[in-house]
């Protein structure tokens, strides 16, 4: 069972994610976290380029590619695995963070960006998604509190920005409610978490 986490900066996908998985465990489940960009070795190393706050001069078509190229990796060396042997994946981020912030925020356009990710997934896609909704402003300030948090390029990005991110993933929403479902990220930690598992519990049954 392949079940993704979006949502924009701050909104929570990272500490609901490990506590759902830690749950998931308890109860005799096989789970994997892991994440994009990375989740291999590769894709981690092709992560620190993508985010190395020193790349300023990175064209976005480059960028693109380089998300596509780790999402490949990922799939190919940690997640497909997994999944094979009958266990769950619960991965922050896929393809819909590339239509999102490459497609949309970045202006290349959801159609070809979507195009590139096909060639690098060959069409694989989650059977859940779980989009993890928030005011920019709040996830931001958020973030502004969450000391340990690595540092990356779209942190110089404008608030503008982040809601141009909210409303792309909300067309995408509407465009595959089957798949995507919306959890309110701006309520207490403890009700997010519950509502992720009610979530993944229903797909379980399917
Ligand atoms: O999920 P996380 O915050 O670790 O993602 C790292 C950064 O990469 C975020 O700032 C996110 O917005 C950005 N990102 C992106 N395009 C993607 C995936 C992530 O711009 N396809
Ligand atoms: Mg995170």
């Amino acid at each position: 069972l392949f079940i993704t986490f979006e949502g924009g900066e701050g909104a929570g996908k990272t500490t609901v994610l490990h506590r759902v998985k830690e749950q998931l465990e308890q109860e005799g489940l096989s789970v994997i976290a892991t994440r994009e960009p990375g989740g291999s070795v590769i894709a981690e190393k092709v992560r620190e380029i993508i985010l190395d706050p020193a790349h300023t001069e990175m064209d976005i078509r480059t960028e693109a590619l380089l998300y596509a190229a780790a999402r490949r990796q990922h799939l190919i060396e940690t997640v497909i695995p997994q999944l094979n042997q009958g266990g769950i994946v619960l991965c922050d981020r896929f393809i819909d963070s590339s239509l999102v912030y490459q497609g949309v925020a970045r202006g290349i356009g959801v159609d070809e960006v979507l195009q590139l990710n096909l060639f690098a997934t060959e069409g694989m896609m989650p059977s859940l998604t779980l989009y993890f909704d928030i005011a920019p402003e709040k996830g931001l300030s958020r973030i502004a509190e969450h000391k340990g948090r690595e540092f990356n390029r779209l942190d110089q990005e404008s608030l503008s920005f982040h809601h141009q991110v909210r409303k792309a993933y909300h067309d995408l929403q509407q465009k595959e409610p089957e798949r995507i479902h919306t959890i309110n990220a701006s309520e207490r930690l403890e009700q997010v978490i519950e509502n992720t598992l009610q979530e993944i519990r229903v797909v379980m049954k399917k």
